[in-house]
């Protein structure tokens, strides 16, 4: 029999709660990496697996990338993460939202959600309505809340700068080549920033309609979604999926720097050293994707403003130095950097 502790992405989880209600067809899996630093704190996922193991590995997964996130957003919270296994249909009731919220509110705030992939705000105002351990609700103008996408695509646009600045020696993106990959909440906004700066676009996505649209924002290029990462720029920004960055791939790029904001973009940890050996400077997922959980983080426990969630986020492209600084005078890639500096965080060096 294999328990959880003995797949290959355990890690010392503190807790995982398997949740089922048969009623209103609810299964879901609440994974608890760490709360060393406060409530582990990590989306919900809404989505539909071919095998119960493989929720089981994204729960595990997930929950220590948030404890990494959140540790390196210097936020005082600790990693958590929810798959809820949807049926093929992707059914999604208002009980089974309210039946989750119960789950959340038996983990007694150890234990905080809010949207992921899958999720949106409004069904966190349905699972609010049985838990107060929950953020990304709705916000009125100029408060903390809401959408965490705009938040997170700043957070990546600051971070491709510092990445710039440090690679090619330029202080703004003007006539700088960007190749985007996705065209969904986090790239849009990225592409937007880019574009008031100067920048040039290539943007692909599945959804052509979204990368023309897109593209027409932004007098952007289209390119089909499998030549963006063979294409030629100053920038690749991975914005749509993860595990884009394998042996086979990275051997294509044709970039000096990798930033981007999709999580877990490194099919496995030789990639990010595959990356640094081409000489290519990489900013790890997790830190410069940190700005809708900085958003989250001081909605839900309601210790800043607007202003505060900006400093915060301005604090990533400082990590990212930091990271790379180190990766110099060390000789180790960013990626290793990043994972041994956030262990060092947590409690776990
Ligand atoms: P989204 O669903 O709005 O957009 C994702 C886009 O990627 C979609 O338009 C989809 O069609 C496209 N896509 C899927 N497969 C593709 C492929 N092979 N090639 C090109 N495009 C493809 O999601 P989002 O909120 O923008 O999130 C994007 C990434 O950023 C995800 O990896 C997510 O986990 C990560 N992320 C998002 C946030 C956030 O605040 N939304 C925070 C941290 C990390």
């Amino acid at each position: 029999m294999t328990t959880p502790w003995g797949l290959p992405d355990f890690d010392a989880h503190e807790e995982v709660h398997f949740v089922t209600n048969e009623e209103c067809g609810l299964k879901a899996i609440i994974a608890l990496h760490s709360t060393h630093l406060g409530p582990a704190a990590g989306g919900a996922r809404f989505w539909h697996y071919a095998r119960d193991e493989e929720a089981l590995t994204d729960a595990l997964r997930l929950s220590r990338g948030m404890s990494y996130k959140n540790a390196m957003a210097g936020l005082p919270l600790g990693g958590g993460k929810t798959v809820l296994l949807a049926d093929a249909d992707r059914t999604k009731s208002p009980d089974l939202l309210h039946a989750f919220g119960k789950a959340v509110d038996h983990v007694g705030g150890r234990y905080v959600t809010a949207e992921d992939v899958g999720m949106s705000v409004a069904d966190m105002i349905e699972v609010a309505r049985t838990t107060k351990f929950v953020a990304g609700l709705p916000n009125s103008a100029g408060d903390v809340g809401g959408d965490p996408g705009p938040h997170t695509s700043l957070g990546v646009f600051l971070g491709i700068k510092a990445a710039v600045r440090h690679a090619l020696g330029k202080d703004n993106l003007a006539g700088l080549h960007i190749a985007l990959q996705g065209a969904g909440s986090v790239a849009t906004g990225v592409a937007l920033h880019a574009c008031a700066e100067g920048a040039k676009l290539s943007i692909a996505d599945v959804d052509q309609a979204k990368a023309q649209k897109l593209a027409d924002a932004t007098g952007g290029k289209l390119v089909a979604p499998e030549g963006i990462l063979g294409t030629e720029a100053d920038v690749l920004s991975p914005c749509a999926l993860g595990a884009i960055l394998t042996e086979a791939t990275i051997a294509q790029l044709k970039v000096p720097v990798v930033a981007g904001g999709a999580n877990n973009q490194l099919a496995t940890p030789q990639d990010g050293a595959r990356l640094h050996q081409r000489g290519i400077l990489y900013a790890p997922d997790y830190v410069i994707n940190a700005g809708g959980i900085i958003n989250v983080c001081t909605e839900y426990l309601a210790d800043g403003d607007a202003s505060l969630v900006r400093e915060r986020i301005e604090g990533i492209p400082v990590r990212l130095e930091q990271i790379w600084a180190e990766s110099a005078s060390s000789g180790r890639n960013p990626a290793a950097v990043a994972d041994a500096m956030a262990q060092r965080l947590i409690g776990r060096a």
